[in-house]
């Protein structure tokens, strides 16, 4: 299969409007098209098809047990796959949509047994990215996506790093430029008595405890030994080729704990990379080529890291880097989501310094 890559950045250009048609038509169709978000590129296919969601767990080589989130233009979308919308969503909608965040609600039987894992629920997602919505309204229906990524890689934040892992497998990539946020929605589950964070992302849980009075996270995501409830968030992710480990601690003391560590690598043999701040990465060129240096933003500027981290992952793919060390941040506000998502690409090695 042949797969086209048509931009969109301009939304208002007949080009976009041809492309958005052209999406939609091939989601009618049961066909796949990959698109821009806020957070990441989704792969998506006919939330209402059954057989046109297969597609893309074959795409993906995904789990059939990990279920699909549904991405809608409106409220009167949310309406038609949920079963109802208790008060706690409805906050969150008012508060937060559309934007960077999921609600599990309890769904209607339109919603296929394909995409929900045997669960009762279903992930209501309402993109912020005008881009996405354009795409729904022009499918018509609710869009299934999860990443548009090969299972278990880093999920893709620009066009460029969706065709690498989907060229051939799919007949169209909206190219929207680079995703705002850079990393996945942040999962809330509202079908109990508070709402419990699945998956951190950009609406962080300072946020939703302003807005609801207390947010629980899944305690799954603080390293207790029992199963995620997003059953996605148990299988291994996000992973670059290379082997990856994270140095976590006092930021002043980052540079010299990269320096004695990168020393140690390299003296037994290895090539190393490293996914590192601006000043650690600055603080390294002695040491390190450029090529096998990626800075992700200043320290402390999470906006920029959590932009960048995936695209960084993806990128140490086209070098000789046999060992990869990345520095940790605070898991304070949007810290939380990207520290997760560097345990998870690291398989949890970390070194306290
Ligand atoms: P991705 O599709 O790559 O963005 O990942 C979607 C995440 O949402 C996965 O971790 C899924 O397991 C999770 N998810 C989707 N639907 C549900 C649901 N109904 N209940 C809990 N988690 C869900
Ligand atoms: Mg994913």
């Amino acid at each position: 299969m042949k797969t086209e890559v048509l931009n969109i950045e301009n939304l208002k250009g007949d080009a976009a409007k041809a492309a958005l048609a052209e999406a939609g038509r091939l989601l009618r169709a049961g066909q796949l098209v990959a698109f821009p978000t806020e957070t990441v590129y989704g792969l998506g296919a006919n939330g209402l098809d059954g057989a046109a969601c297969a597609k893309i767990y074959e795409a993906k080589g995904r789990p059939s047990d990990n279920p699909l989130i549904l991405h809608v233009a409106d409220r009167a979308m949310v309406e038609e796959i949920a079963e109802d919308i208790p008060p706690m969503a409805e906050k969150l909608l008012a508060a937060f949509l559309p934007g960077p965040m999921t609600l599990i609600l309890k769904r209607k039987a339109v919603v296929p047994d394909r995409i929900t894992g045997g669960l009762a629920t279903v992930g209501v997602r309402m993109p912020e990215s005008a881009a996405a919505r354009a795409m729904i309204r022009a499918a018509g229906v609710p869009v299934a996506a999860p990443s548009a990524n090969i299972s278990g890689r880093p999920s893709p934040t620009t066009a460029a790093s969706v065709l690498r892992d989907m060229d051939g497998r799919i007949p169209l990539i909206l190219d929207g430029g680079p995703c705002r946020f850079g990393v996945e929605s942040t999962i809330v589950d509202c079908t109990g008595p508070v709402a419990v964070i699945l998956r951190p992302g950009a609406i962080t849980r300072e946020m939703l405890t302003e807005v609801l009075g207390g947010a629980r996270l899944d305690p799954a995501l603080v390293g207790a030994n029992v199963t995620p409830k997003a059953p996605g968030m148990k299988y291994k992710h996000y992973a670059p080729r290379a082997p990856l480990t994270l140095l976590e601690g006092e930021p002043t003391k980052m540079a010299a704990a990269f320096r004695r560590q990168v020393r140690q690598l390299q003296k037994e043999g290895h090539t190393v990379g490293i996914l590192a701040s601006d000043e650690v990465c600055a603080a390294l060129a002695d040491v390190i080529p450029s090529e096998l240096r990626k800075p992700y933003g200043a320290q402390g500027d999470l906006s920029a890291i959590a932009a960048h981290i995936y695209e960084a992952l993806i990128a140490f793919d086209d070098t000789n880097a046999d060992a990869l060390l990345g520095e940790g941040t605070t898991e304070r506000g949007l810290g939380l989501a990207i520290m997760n998502r560097l345990h998870k690409a690291s398989g949890f090695h970390s070194i306290q310094i």
